[in-house]
């Protein structure tokens, strides 16, 4: 009999068993791989208010000593306009984008040592119920036998298409199909010079790069949902045909560089469900998930982690029961999401800008505090609704005149 089990081992629920683990509850996680493992898709930037937690949990150093580079200038280029800057508000100053074979295994390995228990191999596949209460989960090992565990609460992190939020009917709404999102198209690359964490804006498109682990750059393109798929054996030449006609300077660079892996690219639905119920909760992906044109979703993902243990440890060490501690878990992480969400969604459009949007950034260019403000809703140490609000729009363009 286990306190939390908890359904997936990456940044979710490694990091919701070590912070569980570590407030002395018996944990076990499940997962259908086996550790280390990677992500296949993902950009793996972990913003400012997700590096500052990683510190406040005392695994930065471990990830630190995995050479990942630090990333800490950012700019937006618009055609007509730059702006750099970096998001204020944050303790470590810093982005990283650590490979996810080397950022899950962190978590899972600081997991492991402060106590919390692993069973990998072992796919998820229904709830074990009491009346209407989970009281455990039924899964099957690799060698197909039957795999079963008993505890007060089942935590689902098994990612967007989350079979235990199926397996407890929870409720989805903001829900959007991929074609309203983005058609994000990556490579890692060595030898590219960059300077910082790059973004360019232009019609339509969003282009990308940054650095991640041995030297190597992930650099993308991202482009609207209904967009005409391309060919697999084409998406290179037409990468570059975008590259060069749109944002020439990076497109030097990038030749001059080398492609180290394979082409990738996805385009995802986006969609809130509902966070807990009766012995169950969702954290990560498989309650919330975002367009990756946020890079949102492992920063998400950590502080879903970080609100949920302080209330299942409130649940369970007696200051409430669980079902009142775990009442307002949904209404917390959506405060800070939802916005978030909306904002990513409204990016995914890549839309041709209005003029009130090419006033706001000519407003910007010449403050550097606001553009760092602006740098901050990424880094998710300023919410939308601070910059965007009445008030701080007011006072931006009051500064411009
Ligand atoms: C193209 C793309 C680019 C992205 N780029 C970024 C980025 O730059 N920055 C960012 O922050 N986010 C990015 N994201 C999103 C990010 O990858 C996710 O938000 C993040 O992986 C969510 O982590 P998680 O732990 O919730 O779930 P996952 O990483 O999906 O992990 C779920 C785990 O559950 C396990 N599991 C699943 N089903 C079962 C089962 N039935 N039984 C047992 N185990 C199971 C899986 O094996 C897996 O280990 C991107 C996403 C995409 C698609």
């Amino acid at each position: 009999m286990y306190d939390v089990i908890v359904v997936g081992g990456r940044c979710a629920g490694a990091a919701t068993a070590l912070l569980l683990a570590r407030q002395g509850h018996k944990v076990l996680i499940v997962d259908q791989a086996s550790f280390p493992s990677d992500v296949k898709l993902s950009t793996h930037l972990v913003w400012h208010a997700g590096v500052d937690l990683l510190q406040k949990w005392g695994v930065l150093d471990a990830l630190h000593a995995t050479k990942c580079p630090p990333l800490t200038a950012f700019s937006l280029d618009m055609g007509e306009l730059i702006l750099r800057g970096c998001p204020p508000g944050s303790q470590m100053g810093e982005a990283l984008a650590p490979r996810r074979i080397v950022m899950d295994q962190v978590l899972l390995d600081a997991a492991l040592a402060a106590g919390a228990q692993l069973h990998q191999g072992v796919t998820f596949e229904d709830v074990i119920k009491d009346g209407d209460r989970v009281i455990g989960i039924r899964g099957r090992q690799q060698d197909g036998t039957t795999f079963t565990a008993q505890a007060k609460l089942v935590v689902g992190a098994d990612g967007s298409h989350s079979r235990v939020a199926r397996t407890v009917s929870s409720d989805d709404y903001n829900v959007s199909p991929k074609e309203a999102g983005a058609y994000n198209t990556y490579a890692y690359f060595s030898g590219v010079k960059l300077d910082g964490v790059e973004f360019f804006s232009r019609p339509e498109r969003m282009f990308y790069a940054w650095q991640t682990h041995d030297d190597k750059v992930i650099v993308g393109i991202i482009q609207p949902g209904h967009a005409p798929r391309v060919e697999r054996a084409d998406v290179e030449a037409q990468f570059y045909s975008e590259l060069d006609t749109w944002v020439p300077s990076l497109a030097a660079r990038v030749r001059a560089g080398q492609r180290e892996e394979a082409w990738l690219g996805a385009a995802i639905g986006t969609f809130c469900r509902q966070a807990s119920g009766p012995g169950w909760a969702l954290v990560g992906d498989a309650g919330l998930t975002m367009d990756p044109i946020s890079a949102a979703g492992i920063t998400n993902a950590l502080r879903d982690a970080d609100t949920l243990s302080d209330l299942v440890h409130a649940g369970l060490s007696g200051q409430s029961s669980l079902d009142e501690a775990l009442a307002g878990y949904q209404a917390k992480r959506d405060a800070v999401s939802v916005p978030l969400l909306q904002f990513a969604q409204e990016m995914a459009k890549l839309a041709p800008p209005t003029e009130d949007v090419i006033k706001l950034f000519v407003a910007l260019a010449g403050n550097q505090v606001q553009t760092d403000r602006y740098f901050g809703v990424f880094g998710q140490t300023v919410t939308p609704g601070e910059f965007f609000g009445p008030d701080n729009m007011a006072q931006l363009f009051t500064q411009a005149v």
